[in-house]
Formats: C-alpha cells, structure tokens, sequence
C-alpha cells in the first residue's frame, strides 16, 4: 500500500483518488505507458481522464514548454502574448464557427461557466437546456446543469434549468426506437418542453457523453432541435471537452456528426489541447462573445506557458494525423472488444466511436447495472499493468477507454487481452 494513502486521508477530501482500494501513485510516463511509485509500468487506456492526448512526456511538448519558461511563464491576460493570439487563431479556424472569438480558462468547467455567462447575458434569460445523463463540471453553475444525480442539486442552481430528452438512448422510454424514430420523438418532446417554460438562453449538450458513459445520441439529433431552437433564438453550446481534436475519429469535433445545418453558437473545450496542461476555453461568434462589456478576465486564462504546450501539441495531432489513428485503432479495439463481449454474458454493450469506447456491465441475465463488476474489472486491469476508467455518477458500471490518440495497433491488442482476462474474472 503506497506511504502516501493515509497522508491523503489526512489531508485531501474523501472523494479523491478513489478509483482504488490501494490508490494509485503515479510518478512519470512516456508514450502511452506511466509508472507507479513501486516502479510498475501501466499501459494508459484512460490517458488523464482524456487529457494526454498526444503521448506521454511528447518531447514536442516538453521542449515547447521548456523553451516557454525559460522566457515567462506568466503575464495574465491584461497583456497578449504571442503563443495565446497563434493559439486562438488555429483554434478558431478549426472551430468552424464564423466570426469565431477564443476565450481561454484553465478548465473545462471555467470554460462551461464562461458559455453559460454568456449565453445568459446575450439573451437575458436564466433557463437552460441540458441533456439528461449529461456532466458539463464542478462548478456551482455547471454542476446546476448537469444532469447526473451524482452532482445536481439544481434546486440550488442560480440557473433554472430544464432537461432534454435525447443524449442517451440505452435505456428509457425511447430505447427500442429506430435512429429517425428515436430523433423525431426527441424533437417533439422538446417542441412540447418549448410551450410550458419561459424563454431558455441556450442548449447546451456534449455531442457524445463523457462522464455519462460514452453514450452518443444518433448523427443528426442536434441538427434535428437546432431546427426548433434557431427560430426561437436558443442558442446551441456543444460541450466538446471529451470530444474534441479528433477523439472519435470521424470527426475533428463531436458537433460535426451534427453539423447539417451549421456549426453551434459556441463551443467549448478543455482537457486534450494542453496535453495535461490546464487549458480551456470557450468559441463563440463575435456578437455573443462581446455581450460582456466588463474587463473578464482570467488571470491564469491564455498562460504563455499552457499556450505552448497547446500550440506544439495541435501540431504534432495534425502533422501525425491523430485523427485518422483514432479512426483506425479505435474502430479496430471495437471490433475487437465486441467479439470478447458476445461470449461474456456480464457486458451489455460495447459502445463508442474512435477512441472512446464505453463497455457497460450488467448482471448476467439481467438488465441490472452492475457497478461492483467495474469496480472489479479496474482492480484486475490494474494488477495485469493496464489503467482504465469508469462512467461517473449513475455510470459507475461502465468501463471507459480513452487511451492517447497515438495508440499503436499492438498496444491495442495488448490492452484488449488484458481486458478479456479481467472481464472473465467477473462471476
Ligand atoms: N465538460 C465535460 C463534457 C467533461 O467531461 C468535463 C470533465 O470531465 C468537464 C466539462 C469539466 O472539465 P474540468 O474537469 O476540466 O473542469
């Protein structure tokens, strides 16, 4: 048991690290693997919650780093800075949003606060649209949003916010629905939401789900409530932080498998662009952004350092077409993973897109989530030397993979074999 498990009992919440039995120490990394503080290698199918979206220790990113601090590591953002300006012009050519305005946080909850801040400023109205099963952060407004029991006292939000059928469709009253049955029943629900509550500011919604389990709604859903909510002015926020740079592998952004008529108002984005460098912020039209007329700043917000790290790691995702290996590892793990699931009568489901890939569990023979199989699965990876993750909230009985986008097709296969073991461990 690591030497530091009881000091953190001492010091840190009770709801950190908690993962394990024995919490996990980890001490350095490089490509896709990290080490623990015992010396034992792990093969990193979690990637920092999403976040080491290159590679471990990319000596691109180090070096660019490096280089940074070596010339200022701060100056906030009441002055520019050269690596902030290059980082949100190919951010906000990426965006496809037009007349696109960058705003850097430090996080993708500052980032889901700051969309929010604006959304209700711009149409001076509290309410909100959120998807059931959805997770947009911690904070006391992103948490008044998110519509997972495990973080939503939304009696308690300053927002009013009201909840959207459509971001998950494993299970409820639309779950036996075709794809075009399945979006044309959400768009009436939300048509009827529409006539019983005042004028809400905006949608917000993660084109697939994180933290809700890797659960993506059919292509075209948002396409099909931007018809509904454009006349009415609502507008559209995609929360891209898992899904974002290329993640699924289709798309460079989550919001592109919805993009028919357009890309959304603003977006928001976080965790890969830094690589493990706090980054986030928010793309909005010029209109919407500059509704704020007070001097916003965020003091840590567009750090040369953090912008950096930003602007070596897009380059190396697109110099390296990261993209298209998570097309093409991702759509093999799948495959892969699905043929293991359809003898193991405990996996539900193998769900997901590029590299991000949801296993859900359940009581065999039954429909019962079954988080202490997870649980179980974690533990049995981690002893094998593989790291992998868990939905949040109401999701804890689904495994999720987001290794670094470099992933290679033989580290694909090793992890899946480790996973096969341990999923056959369940009783
Ligand atoms: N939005 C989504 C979709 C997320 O998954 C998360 C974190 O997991 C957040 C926002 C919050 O980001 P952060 O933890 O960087 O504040």
């Amino acid at each position: 048991m690591s030497d530091l498990y009881g000091r953190h009992r001492a010091v840190l919440p009770d709801w950190l690290a908690l993962y394990y039995a024995d919490p996990l120490e980890i001490t350095h990394g490089e490509g896709r693997h990290v080490w623990d503080a015992a010396g034992k290698k792990y093969l990193d199918f979690f990637g920092g919650i999403l976040t080491t979206m290159t590679a471990h220790a990319l000596p691109e990113v180090t070096k660019a780093v490096s280089e940074q601090a070596g010339r200022i590591i701060h100056s906030s953002t009441l002055y520019l800075n050269r690596p902030m300006v290059e980082l949100a012009e190919r951010i906000a050519q990426l965006s496809g949003i037009p007349d696109a305005r960058v705003f850097f946080t430090t996080s993708g909850t500052e980032a889901n606060d700051t969309a929010l801040l604006l959304a209700t400023a711009y149409r001076r109205s509290n309410q909100i649209l959120a998807m059931r099963n959805s997770y947009h952060g911690r904070s006391f407004s992103a948490v008044g949003i998110t519509g997972n029991k495990g973080w939503s006292p939304t009696s308690l939000s300053p927002l009013q916010t009201v909840y959207v059928h459509g971001g998950v469709r494993t299970r409820g009253p639309y779950a036996q629905l075709s794809d075009d049955e399945f979006i044309a029943a959400c768009v009436a629900d939300l048509e009827d939401l529409l006539g019983h509550v005042r004028v809400p500011a905006a949608l917000i919604a993660e084109p697939i789900q994180g933290v809700g389990g890797f659960t993506a709604p059919p292509d075209g859903l948002y396409a099909a409530f931007r018809d509904v909510l454009r006349p009415r002015g609502i507008l559209w926020i995609a929360d891209e932080v898992q899904t974002g740079w290329g993640r699924t592998g289709d798309h460079f952004w989550g919001w592109q498998a919805h993009g028919q008529n357009g890309p959304p108002d603003m977006l928001t984005f976080a965790k890969g662009i830094g690589n493990g460098m706090s980054i986030g912020g928010v793309v909005a039209r010029a209109e919407i952004m500059n509704c704020l007329d007070a001097n916003s700043i965020s003091t840590f917000g567009g750090s040369p350092v953090t912008m950096a790290a930003g602007n070596a790691n897009l380059t190396y995702l697109l110099e390296h077409d990261l993209q298209g290996n998570a097309r093409r590892v991702g759509g093999l793990l799948i495959e892969r993973l699905r043929a293991i699931a359809a003898q193991l009568p405990g996996v539900r489901e193998v769900r997901g897109r590029g590299l991000m890939i949801g296993i859900e569990l359940v009581k065999p023979g039954t429909d019962e989530a079954d988080p202490d199989a997870a649980a179980a699965v974690l533990e049995a990876a981690r002893e094998e030397g593989l790291l992998i993750g868990k939905g949040g909230g109401h999701n804890t009985s689904v495994l999720r993979i987001a290794p670094p986008l470099s992933l290679t097709v033989a580290e694909a296969e090793e992890g899946a074999a480790i996973l096969e073991r341990a999923l056959r461990l369940i009783p």
